[in-house]
């Protein structure tokens, strides 16, 4: 089970970056607590050109990373390229939570993000002999957050979590809104509010490692389920996800993938990609190994509530040719609940 693994993945990636020096250029103006250099009008604009161009100004990101792979017994570990400095670890918390452990290994600065309950984070902060700075949470749901107080008293860590959600995360000590930016070390990290399956529910954007941790909002092949929001809420939480570059490596909250692509074939069964990543998911799982990261480019070809538009879909749930793409997103977030 979960339990028993050791899993590792560490990404290297250059902060000093072109997709990081483009990002920090837009976003100069919307550092907490730092200058504000632009005007309202300026700010707007800029906010506006991010959240619907962003693709696009970032499609050919200088991503300084490769890939490798070594599995020896329970262990897995890609790591790769060499002028890193923030290195990503899974920590598998309760049955099927993922928390992850920030390093950067520059400074020595050491988060979590998401920690469920206290005792994995600690057993991997001790193997390392590392010290925790800073806690960071999506949203309020206790198997996100159930570590926090502890690992606060312990480590003198600081909470980081939703602005709109303050007086629901537990210790919380910096409140961010959407599209503020924060810096964990040197690393840019842009915040996106994601409701839907929570009201305050956000996502972590590290644009110079290419890593989004979110949460509920994304899984692998599926979404969060809608407890305090809308279909029309996610599909524009998941729509704001899609506006950035395929090679992001999604970080999601739980491992769902296997169950999750057992209900994406029932409703897509002839999505080849579909087929070869299920196959591919069933394997690792066969293995206890991880199938987090996923990648957005991946997930738009392959997950059903990023694909409201196909035909296949709407076909097998009976979703009409002229349903909007929230109202789809709907059907198939109420099929997937009853599956
Ligand atoms: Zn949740």
């Amino acid at each position: 089970m979960l339990d028993h693994l050791t899993c590792i993945y560490v990404k290297n990636v250059s902060p000093i970056s072109g997709r990081l020096s483009f990002i920090g250029f837009i976003f100069y103006g919307q550092v907490k607590h730092g200058p504000y250099m632009w005007t309202s009008t300026r700010h707007q604009w800029l906010k506006k050109r991010f959240f619907y161009s962003f693709g696009t100004f970032a499609m050919h990101p200088l991503k300084a990373l490769k890939r490798g792979h070594a599995y020896g017994g329970s262990r897995f570990l890609c790591s790769v390229s060499n002028t890193s400095s923030l290195q990503i670890e899974l920590v598998p918390c309760l049955r099927d939570n993922y928390a992850y452990l920030l390093h950067d290994v520059d400074t020595g600065t050491v988060g979590v993000v998401d920690p469920s309950e206290a005792n994995p984070v600690i057993n991997a902060l001790n193997r390392k002999n590392q010290n925790l700075t800073y806690i960071l949470n999506t949203h309020h749901h206790y198997d996100h957050t159930g570590g926090n107080i502890e690992l606060k008293e312990m480590y003198g860590a600081k909470v980081i979590g939703p602005h709109a959600d303050r007086e629901r995360i537990p210790g919380i000590d910096i409140a961010l809104s959407d599209q503020e930016k924060w810096m964990f070390a040197d690393h840019e990290v842009f915040v996106l509010e994601t409701p839907g399956h929570t009201r305050g529910h956000v996502t972590y954007y590290f644009p110079g490692s290419g890593a989004l941790f979110t949460g509920d909002t994304l899984f692998s092949l599926s979404c969060g389920k809608l407890f305090e929001g809308t279909p029309e809420q996610m599909l524009a939480s998941l729509q704001r996800i899609m506006s950035l570059p395929d090679d992001t490596d999604i970080y999601c909250g739980h491992e769902y993938t296997l169950s999750n692509s057992k209900f994406a074939l029932s409703v897509e069964p002839t999505n080849e990609a579909l087929k070869a990543y299920a196959t591919q998911v069933a394997d690792l799982r066969t293995k206890n190994l991880p199938t987090v990261p996923t990648t957005l480019g991946r997930e738009k070809i392959c997950n059903p509530f990023l694909r409201t538009f196909s035909a296949e879909i709407r076909q097998t749930l009976s979703i009409p040719a002229d349903a909007s793409d929230a109202e789809a997103l709907g059907v198939i977030r109420r099929a997937k609940d009853n599956w």
